[in-house]
């Protein structure tokens, strides 16, 4: 008979940005009926669902908004955009995380010092390519190894998208930094971020095995399974219940739990629930 305790991450699951651009849905749903969305408010298929269930409608490009008002996701929404939905009088509701502001507004910052910003962070990503979009001359870096292949600049600004690693982030850091003596990094990892990921380091240190529930289209997560795998090898990303191998439990004593930003409360409970009973 297996007996095990369980090690629930601190403020896993819902980023205050999360949370702040799900009651912005929901209550621009209720005023308004029919509210579109450009591509997904949260990288999560169980609240895009909730949301689709009261009015919140994706739709895959501008053209396709129609007369329905336009909630800017959580992430983040590309400077071109803006000016176009403007040019075309579409009514906008704004979910953008204030974290996220910040860091746009620390890009213009730099950019206004004259520096070559460089935005740490995954290529293509909404919150990325909304970050870069704030500025004139902003570039991408993802890695070390793309670190080293950028032209020398006289003054570097560096920004990081919010859901950065913290060690990726000081080693590009570090890299640009040896490219010029006038350097200025901002970290701009959000707080319920880097907490994430330091519970992430220590349920990885002090568990047998660890589970992080979250989308598998949500980069926070794969960030926190990342983070967790090369402290104990034995952790495993599961989008809810239905993806645990009970052969994982075997001879378990402690097994630490964790969530990306944009899982729902629901499904963590339901995987804590699950294995006390099974427990
Ligand atoms: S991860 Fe951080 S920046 Fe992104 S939405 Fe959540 S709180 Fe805001």
């Amino acid at each position: 008979m297996n007996k095990f305790v369980l090690d629930i991450a601190k403020d896993c699951g819902f980023c205050s940005g999360v949370i702040f651009a799900i009651k912005k849905a929901k209550e621009s749903a209720n005023k308004y009926g029919k509210v579109a969305m450009l591509k997904n408010i949260v990288h999560n298929e169980i609240v895009v669902k909730e949301l689709s269930n009261i009015g919140i409608v994706v739709v895959n490009s501008i053209d396709d908004i129609g007369e329905m008002p336009l909630l800017l996701q959580a992430h983040g929404t590309e400077k071109n955009i803006l000016d176009e939905l403007k040019k075309r009088n579409i009514k906008t509701i704004d979910a953008t995380c204030p974290l996220v502001k910040h860091i746009h507004r620390v890009a213009k910052e730099l950019e206004n010092e004259e520096r070559k910003i460089v935005v740490i962070g995954d290529h293509g990503h909404d919150e990325v390519n909304g970050i870069v979009s704030q500025v004139q001359n902003g570039i991408v870096v993802n890695s070390v190894a793309e670190a080293e292949q950028i032209s020398d600049y006289s003054k570097f600004g560096i920004v990081s998208q919010s859901t950065q690693m913290l060690s990726n982030y000081e080693n590009i850091v570090n890299t640009i930094s040896k490219k010029s003596d006038n350097v200025k990094a901002i970290n701009t990892i959000c707080n319920p971020s880097r907490n994430n990921q330091n519970e992430a380091k220590r349920l990885a240190k002090e568990n047998e095995i660890v589970l992080i529930i979250g989308s598998f289209t949500s980069a926070n997560t794969k960030r926190l399974l990342e983070i967790s795998k090369a402290i104990n090898k034995k952790s495993y990303q599961i989008q809810s219940w239905e993806d645990v191998d009970l052969k994982w439990l075997n001879g378990i004593k402690k097994i630490g739990i964790t969530a990306g930003a944009s899982t729902p409360e629901e499904l963590i409970s339901e995987v804590k629930n699950k294995l006390e009973k099974y427990n």
